[in-house]
């Protein structure tokens, strides 16, 4: 039986910033470009009692709190007090899975203190985050990650909620379907239409019912409704990708790449939004007609959030490849984004591309 704990930073950019500037404490205060095309990164607690909250458009935003402070987003001081959060983790435990800047699942069943129980480790490291970083952290402490993601957020702020292995199935039977990881509002609606609505409602179905209707996630949820999740707390995540390729019929001269490349970023928007993956890294793959592969890569300081801007993307990349490569024709042209942050952290307006 592992013992699984997830932190969750406090409102995080937000806290950050009123740590930085303490007469701000107190006020409505929203990190985001105030730009009406831009969407709030994090919201003060505050600013929350208006209504306002991450991933909301700035323009709806001023509507609800036209009082609010905005903050334009210092990713560099928040890498660094995120990278002061993972030293607190270190003295704990080796197996840390950071989700985004402010997240991540850490796998204490053995910790480095020896202390007797995950309970008192999270406590442990949520004093330590308070002492190093003035901040407050919220934790969920449970045998598996997913229950584990969703305790952390039982007691926020500055909160604990731990779900022994006794109580995992008194704490799912009642749990609404929206709080399950993953469930968005299409999974939602669907649900909705079954007429089920808590996790008890789930436990009607078969794994082949829930297959039917939720295609592979139905066996996830099959699995989670009875509280098993065996994913263990993966250290070293292989960079992740979402991709999408396409191989020509006929090979085709560079200068007809254009085309194929905006149709595939489209669809790989769409499966990036599908999968609610916003990812800061954009990679070109071409494969010429003799088997030659040629990528280009570029990184931007924020996630993607709007398709223009990986198609834009898309076609800079394009024009970093050499002449002599262009002289080729080509058989394949791909698309990947990859470095993914939480869906809390998008939302940030693209800087110039
Ligand atoms: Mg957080």
């Amino acid at each position: 039986m592992r013992k699984i704990i997830h932190v969750d930073m406090d409102a995080f950019y937000a806290s950050v910033e009123l740590r930085e500037n303490p007469s701000l404490k107190g006020k409505p205060v929203v990190v985001a470009w105030d730009s009406g095309r831009s969407v709030i990164c994090a919201a003060s607690y505050e600013a929350r009692k208006y209504g306002l909250r991450s991933a909301m458009s700035v323009a709806k935003a001023r509507i609800l709190c036209p009082q609010a402070i905005y903050i334009a987003p210092q990713f560099p001081l928040y890498r660094a007090v995120s990278s002061q959060i993972r030293s607190v983790f270190a003295r704990y435990t080796d197996l840390i899975e950071p989700l985004s800047l402010d997240e991540a699942y850490l796998d204490v069943t053995a910790n480095f203190k020896n202390l007797p129980s995950a309970t008192a480790v999270a406590n442990a490291i949520r004093a330590e985050i308070l002492d190093v970083t003035g901040l407050t952290a919220s934790a969920g402490v449970a045998p598996n990650k997913f229950l584990a993601k969703i305790a952390s957020d039982w007691r926020k702020p500055n909160g604990i909620f731990v779900i022994p292995p006794s109580r995992v199935q008194a704490f799912l039977l009642p749990l609404p379907l929206q709080k399950i990881p993953g469930v968005g509002k299409v999974t939602l609606a669907k649900f909705h239409r079954l007429n089920m609505f808590t996790v008890n409602d789930l436990l009607g179905y078969s794994e082949a019912e829930l297959m039917y209707h939720f295609g592979r996630y139905g066996r996830r949820l099959y699995n989670l409704a009875r509280g098993v999740d065996e994913r263990p707390v993966e250290p070293n995540q292989v960079a992740q990708q979402v991709s999408t390729e396409t191989t020509f019929e006929q090979d085709i001269p560079f200068g007809e790449i254009n085309q194929p490349l905006i149709l595939l970023c489209e669809r790989l928007w769409g499966q990036l939004v599908r999968k609610k993956k916003f990812g800061c890294t954009v990679t070109l793959k071409l494969k010429t007609n003799a088997f030659r592969i040629i990528t280009r890569s570029k990184t931007f300081s924020v996630p993607l959030h709007m398709p223009e801007h990986l198609v834009q993307a898309g076609l800079s990349l394009l024009e970093r490849v050499d002449d002599e490569i262009k002289s080729n024709k080509f058989r394949l042209v791909g698309v990947g984004v990859s470095q993914f942050v939480e869906e809390e952290e998008v939302g940030m307006q693209l800087p110039l591309l």
